[in-house]
């Protein structure tokens, strides 16, 4: 049944018509379903690490339990996680926040719901870079924004089309989304493409919001530069960031905002009426996560640039696939457009990465939901066993349906 029919059936609101599923959470659910039925998938689809949660972070949230940290915990976050994350944000980011000014949510994903409710009215444009990660759209539009979206360049790496950026703010624009480095294509802006973005927002007086969770996750020496720190920026940033990604912390869900005062004041009234503030225990499991030394990242991130090196290489042997080299994050972007239309009814990229499943037991997301058709996007953080594994499978599929 279609969205609009199954809202209209049930007498749900409106926006329940308007709002797509997430395809990325619907996918990773499928295949963890199939899995406990025990088919044999590779699953390349959620952006979830396949480490364990630091050992330190386990302990510390133990250590909360046993000292009763399991009531009702300040909304914004405790006094001395929001002190650890401003601390944070000096220390790498050098940026000089107030602990007032960070608010604690239930993962980035609620800080971002957040930051789109206290900031749009209905009709409020967002301009949104696409590809772009299924989220921005949806939750905008669910706060009553429209979202706006601006192709990035292919043959770029999908960096900016600052030009395309600058042509999309009309007068209702209220906020620009940045997400570098990007899900799905993995770009990692330069200082002079977020140096445009922002003098762009400072002459048209706009918001940006500032999805920063995969700055870690920087290859070949690249850098990742927070456009807060800009001149008069801070005052016009919401800047989003969180625990999954940096500390193999998905479950937990641990994100945060740093946001002016009056802004970050707004989305934990928001948040105290919708949710209240992380358990205890999980608010001092932050704490330890974000004090810790920075090895325990970086021991990552290098994992991560080997997984990418041998992705992309598998990737661009394959026929028909053209493969952007990711920057940052740990996604690969793939042009998969030459192997559709070539057998009977693998069309889109939908098509395909059910095929793929099918037929080659391995999970991908395909790249409409992310805003660009004619694409598909796998995660590499998993083990190099499943990476190998999978892109054997993967080759297999796409060796036939190019033979065809
Ligand atoms: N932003 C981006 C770009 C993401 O890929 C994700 C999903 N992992 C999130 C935000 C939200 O992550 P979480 O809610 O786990 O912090
Ligand atoms: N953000 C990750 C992804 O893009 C996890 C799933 C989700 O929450 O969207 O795969």
């Amino acid at each position: 049944m279609a969205e609009q029919d199954r809202a209209g059936a049930a007498r749900l609101a409106g926006r329940v018509g308007r709002m797509a599923p997430s395809p990325t959470v619907s996918l990773d659910s499928r295949v963890k379903e199939l899995r406990s039925q025990g088919v044999d998938i590779v699953n390349f689809t959620a952006g979830e690490p396949d480490f364990p949660t630091p050992e330190p972070v386990k302990e510390a949230a133990r250590a909360g339990l046993k000292a009763e940290l399991t009531k009702y915990a300040p909304v914004a976050g405790t006094p001395d996680l929001r002190r650890a994350v401003a601390d944070k944000l000096a220390r790498e980011n050098g940026l000089s926040y107030d602990p007032a000014e960070i608010v604690v949510s239930f993962g980035g994903k609620h800080s971002l719901y957040n930051a789109f409710m206290v900031l749009c009215d209905p009709g409020d444009e967002v301009i949104i870079p696409a590809p772009y990660w299924v989220s921005y759209p949806e939750q905008a539009k669910l706060a009553g924004g429209e979202p706006v979206f601006v192709p990035t360049d292919p043959d770029r790496g999908f960096h900016l089309d600052l030009d395309a950026l600058a042509r999309a703010v009309t007068p209702r624009t209220r906020a620009i989304v940045l997400n570098s480095p990007s899900n799905p294509t993995g770009a990692v802006l330069s200082r002079q493409e977020i140096e445009a973005v922002a003098d762009l927002a400072r002459r048209h007086d706009l918001w940006v919001i500032s999805d920063e969770i995969y700055e870690h996750l920087v290859y070949d020496g690249r850098e990742h530069v927070s456009i807060a720190g800009l001149e008069g920026m801070k005052e016009r940033t919401i800047l989003v960031n969180g625990l999954s990604k940096a500390f193999a912390m998905t479950g937990w869900r641990v994100g945060y905002a740093a946001a002016p005062r009056p802004v970050a004041e707004a989305m934990t009234a928001f948040q105290g009426h919708v949710t209240h503030g992380l358990p205890g225990f999980i608010q001092a499991a932050a704490v330890a996560a974000l004090q810790s030394p920075p090895e325990t990242v970086q021991a990552m991130v290098r994992e991560y640039d080997r997984r990418r090196r041998y992705v992309v290489e598998r990737l661009r042997s394959m026929p028909g696939v053209r493969c952007a080299e990711p920057e940052g994050a740990f996604y690969a972007f793939l042009d998969i457009s030459a192997l559709l239309g070539r057998q009977a009814g693998i069309e889109t990229d939908m098509d395909l990465a059910s095929h793929l499943l099918e037929e080659g037991r391995v999970a991908v997301v395909p790249g409409t939901g992310f805003g660009w058709p004619g694409a598909l996007r796998l995660s590499y953080a998993t083990s190099m066993e499943q990476l190998q594994e999978g892109l054997d499978r993967m080759e297999r599929v796409f060796r036939a349906l190019a033979g065809a």
